[in-house]
């Protein structure tokens, strides 16, 4: 488990399991803090990640990752611009 406010830096890089689907995101662990409060950790944010397009949840993959510019540019197929909105986190 890990305490995101240590990793406001970070991002979380998540790829649901779904073989229909097979989307994935980026979300900046800044965004989660500011949405969900300064003590949410990686467990809850892993639990509560469902798939925006196809509403799966479940066994998807999540790694917390650090990403300067160049990398977020390489990468640039798992990105976009408002990756945030792609996480849908609910209570
Ligand atoms: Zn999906």
């Amino acid at each position: 488990m890990i305490q995101l406010k240590r990793n406001k830096t970070h991002y979380f890089y998540i790829e649901y399991k779904n073989d229909q689907c097979r989307h994935n995101v980026m979300v900046p662990v800044s965004a989660l803090l500011k949405e969900y409060g300064e003590e949410i950790t990686s467990d809850e944010v892993f639990r509560r990640a469902r798939c925006k397009k196809c509403g799966f949840q479940g066994n998807n993959q999540m790694h917390l990752v650090y990403v300067g510019e160049s990398t977020l540019a390489q990468i640039g197929s798992a990105v976009n611009t408002d990756g945030q909105k792609d996480l849908e986190v609910y209570c």
